[in-house]
């Protein structure tokens, strides 16, 4: 039964599909910027300079020191770059880190920006910046943020590594899960969450298999990520997200990884009081049972199963634990500490998950 709910769509234009990266220019003409700055991370900086070559005038520069996590100082040095060459716009080339700086600039300056994402993420479609200073992470939601334009070529995710596209795309899966049980889910955004999670579980192992050549399964998985990325822009995430928040903080885990591995163990924990939330989940993944096909399909991705193989100390379970348990946040099931622990240990351990 449909009840009552609130929805928002973001004011976000998308063009999606190959190629539509020619139409850069044009949608920064559409934005009336005439010198944009272009952000990517060093490793990005091939491709994004062949993209500011390609902009010829319309770019006033590159600034390749995009770095994960948003810290704030390099946020600094890029204002003073963009300032220096007067720049009038912003372009995020990459995955979620160079859209961190895109939103941080963006934020500050009330530049235009359009973000061309490389990996699933899903940065680019949430109001939600997270940025690090001094060693902690402040996490903030902004409708400021958010680009004008998001470009989605497929083109530019060839590129994406097989280990990172598996982690990236469980990532953005993990979005589509937790958007399935949010206390502010709508109907709207469910059906987003199940098609997203739809197109990355079929394109996934076939990416894995096919990095660089299968551009219909990396398409398929771009819309995936595309939706995915929607949902968690529009509803709040629950203990997943929580828990990856604070293991990437606390121990520097890094990040698509992280989730990739809790994922299933957090359904595994949610799943009795969100049963609906699952069924839809292991529609989408075609399987019987939500828990289950999500920790098989890790497996078939050969991504990373154990916290400790990702740098996690063994002493750091209980210390998550316990930061796990202070923060408020709306969960199907609340949090227990020692089904938390207990958790957290099979996850270390690289176990497959267990609904106690
Ligand atoms: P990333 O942006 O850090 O990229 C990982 C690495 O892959 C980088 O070296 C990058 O240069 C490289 N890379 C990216 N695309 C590539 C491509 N097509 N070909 C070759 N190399 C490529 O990783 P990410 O997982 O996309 O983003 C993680 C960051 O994004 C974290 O800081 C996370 O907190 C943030 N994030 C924010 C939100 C949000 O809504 N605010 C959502 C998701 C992630």
């Amino acid at each position: 039964m449909i009840t009552s709910f609130t929805y928002v769509a973001k004011p976000t234009r998308v063009l999606f599909g190959p190629g539509r990266l020619a139409e850069l220019g044009a949608e920064l003409h559409r934005l009336g910027v005439r010198r944009a700055l272009v952000l990517c991370t060093p490793e990005q900086a091939g491709m994004a300079r062949a993209l500011t070559d390609s902009l010829g005038p319309l770019a006033s520069g590159l600034y390749p020191h995009a770095t994960m996590h948003t810290p704030v100082p390099v946020t600094v040095d890029a204002l003073r770059h963009a300032k220096a060459l007067t720049a009038d716009g912003l372009v995020a080339l990459g995955g979620g880190s160079t859209i961190g700086l895109g939103k941080a600039l963006a934020l500050r300056t009330g530049l235009p920006h359009i973000a061309v994402p490389t990996t699933y993420a899903g940065s680019e479609m949430t109001p939600i910046l997270g940025e690090t200073e001094g060693g902690r992470k402040i996490t903030q939601r902004n409708d400021e943020v958010l680009p004008q334009t998001v470009i989605y070529d497929v083109e530019l995710t060839l590129s994406l590594p097989a280990a990172l596209s598996a982690t990236s795309g469980v990532n953005a899966l993990a979005h589509a899960v937790e958007a399935l049980y949010a206390q502010d889910g709508n109907p709207i955004v469910s059906l987003m969450a199940e098609e997203g999670a739809a197109a990355l579980g079929r394109s996934l192992p076939r990416i894995v298999a096919d990095p660089a050549g299968d551009r219909a399964a990396r398409s398929d998985a771009f819309y995936g990520a595309w939706l995915c990325g929607a949902c968690l822009g529009a509803v709040a995430m629950g203990l997943h997200h929580k828990i990856c928040h604070v293991l990437g903080g606390t121990f520097d885990l890094p990040h698509a990884q992280t989730h990739t591995v809790m994922l299933p163990h957090v359904a595994a924990y949610n799943a009795t009081l969100a049963s609906s939330a699952m069924d839809r989940v292991a529609r989408a993944l075609g399987v019987e049972d939500a828990v289950s096909g999500l920790f098989d399909l890790n497996r078939r991705l050969a991504a990373p199963l154990a916290l400790r193989d990702l740098g996690m100390p063994e002493h750091g379970i209980d210390t998550a634990a316990d930061l796990v348990m202070h923060d408020q946040y709306a969960n199907p099931r609340p949090p227990e500490r020692d089904a938390l622990a207990a958790m957290l240990r099979r996850a270390w351990a690289g176990e497959p998950p267990h609904r106690g």
